[in-house]
């Protein structure tokens, strides 16, 4: 049982790996004052927006509660760098709230570095946390920079959809993440790699961010969440399926189920943005991840076609397990 003096060493052994003052995350990351007093102090980037979003992962709802701590901290920064990404926004801090059944260090030393790994990754500092007694869950808010917001609602009807890179990998590595067969050890690492270190497509975002009317990130799958644009911007969309980006580790199973993981499965963490048909040379130009899998359309709703022809998907959008 750990009593608050061992939750007291907790907060130790993160200022102990992410730097605290004015020297966290270097010059320019804008920490005036960061772990260890009642609040961070911080400079936001003079003339730029701050954008801020907060994600909570609750084990065995999220991810498996005996799975290695180094890569729940990994999924735990990625998913919320995802966000980032997902409104063009340059990561600067997060904190982080650690809800845990007891002081283990068996757990918090591969958890600690494997949060101070993925934070370097992508240059984010961790400014503040909190942590408490309790069934194990992971909150982390990120703060991020913005010039040019990659919102929701700017779509126009005759914009051009595309998604970035593939879709369908972490749905497809969920059953090898909860055991439930034997894999290859290609889809073991395939598995891994889609579950644990999503790539967040900050990159990517920056490239497209100058010529996108709209965007998100998928967290939810595809069709969910282009129906968060098509409902912010007021408008419906078509797909066109025949060449549409399915993951290698979804392509095992039947056609159809793999087109119906890729569109619907969630956790892929790839961006869906729109783009204004005058801009399409420009994109084409820059020889991007992306595949351009529709039109926006005055009417609403999502209509899927395949061979010419409307293919309607069985599921819905998102499984928890
Ligand atoms: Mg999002």
């Amino acid at each position: 049982m750990a009593g608050p003096g061992e939750f007291e060493l907790i907060r130790e052994y993160f200022s102990s790996r992410f730097q605290t003052g004015a020297q966290a995350g270097g010059v320019d990351s804008g920490v005036v004052l960061g772990i260890g007093d009642d609040c961070a102090l911080l400079t936001p980037p003079r003339g730029k927006m701050l954008a801020t979003s907060v994600d909570t992962l609750v084990a065995d709802v999220h991810f498996p509660a005996s799975a290695d701590p180094y890569r729940i901290a990994s999924r735990a920064l990625r998913v919320n760098l995802s966000d980032l990404a997902g409104m063009n926004a340059e990561p600067l801090w997060f904190t982080l709230a650690l809800t845990l059944p007891e002081s283990n260090a068996a757990w918090l030393e591969p958890f600690a570095r494997g949060l101070a790994d993925t934070a370097r990754l992508y240059g984010i500092t961790l400014i503040g946390g909190d942590t408490t007694k309790g069934p194990l869950s992971i909150t982390v808010q990120v703060t991020g920079s913005c010039d040019r917001a990659l919102r929701r609602d700017g779509a126009s009807a005759g914009d051009h959809i595309f998604v970035s890179n593939q879709l369908g990998a972490a749905a497809a590595a969920l059953p090898i993440v909860l055991e439930e067969y034997e894999p290859s050890e290609v889809q073991q690492q395939q598995a891994d790699a889609a579950f644990y270190f999503p790539e967040p497509q900050l990159e990517l975002a920056r490239s497209i961010g100058a010529c996108a009317s709209a965007g998100l990130d998928i967290s939810d799958g595809l069709l969910a969440d282009l129906a968060h644009i098509c409902e912010a911007s007021g408008l419906g969309a078509d797909l066109k399926l025949d060449t549409f980006p399915i993951a290698e580790l979804a392509q095992s199973m039947s056609a159809d189920a793999a087109l119906e993981t890729a569109l619907t499965g969630g956790d892929d963490y790839q961006l869906c943005f729109t783009v204004p048909a005058k801009y399409l040379d420009h994109l084409q130009g820059l020889q991007l991840p992306i595949t351009a899998v529709g039109r926006m359309r005055e009417a609403r709703g999502i209509d899927c076609f395949l061979g010419g022809k409307p293919w309607q998907p069985r599921g819905t959008g998102y499984r928890h397990f």
